[in-house]
């Protein structure tokens, strides 16, 4: 059996940038379980992992616009200290939801200054090459439910 679009796989998994810094990794858990083709991983990853199977592994790399994009830096801005005020103390490193046309999004304090705060709505891992090691444990078709809800289910879990 091989990965297809509405394939239902299990996978190991170690990401890791440029720098070979291990960013992410399933290694100690349960492996990843996903729906194929329906945007549950980035596109590239999806492309890289189209027509394997079970045992298989991959080293792959991912250029940001399959991954997260690219660096936006109009969605760096300063923002007034006071916009903050339910927060006791503003520090580089805090993430807060914001409101955007585009619908809700994750910004990331980047620099603070006496009166304003500047924060940057780029994804995290946006603009970097990402580099994932992937090892292929299950592939199964997924149920007319899963496909319903775009994702998958893992076994033993009860319904949402
Ligand atoms: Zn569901």
């Amino acid at each position: 059996m091989k990965i297809t679009k509405d394939s239902v796989v299990s996978m190991h998994y170690t990401l890791r940038d440029q720098a070979g810094t291990v960013l992410d990794s399933s290694e100690g858990r349960e492996p990843l379980m996903f729906l194929q083709g329906h945007g549950q991983i980035i596109p590239g990853l999806e492309k890289a992992l189209d027509g394997l199977a079970i045992g298989d592994h991959l080293d792959v790399s991912i250029a940001p616009e399959e991954a997260y994009g690219v660096r936006q830096e109009e969605l760096q801005q300063d923002i007034p200290l006071s916009a903050f005020g339910g927060v006791d103390k503003v520090e580089v490193g805090m993430q807060f939801q914001a409101q955007s046309p585009q619908g809700p999004m994750l910004i990331t304090v980047v620099e603070v200054g006496e009166e304003s705060v500047k924060v940057d709505g780029n994804h995290p891992l946006a603009g970097q090459t990402l580099f994932f090691a992937v090892d292929i444990e299950t592939i199964r078709d997924a149920t007319a439910e899963e496909l319903e809800h775009g994702h998958a289910h893992a076994p033993g879990h009860h319904h949402h």
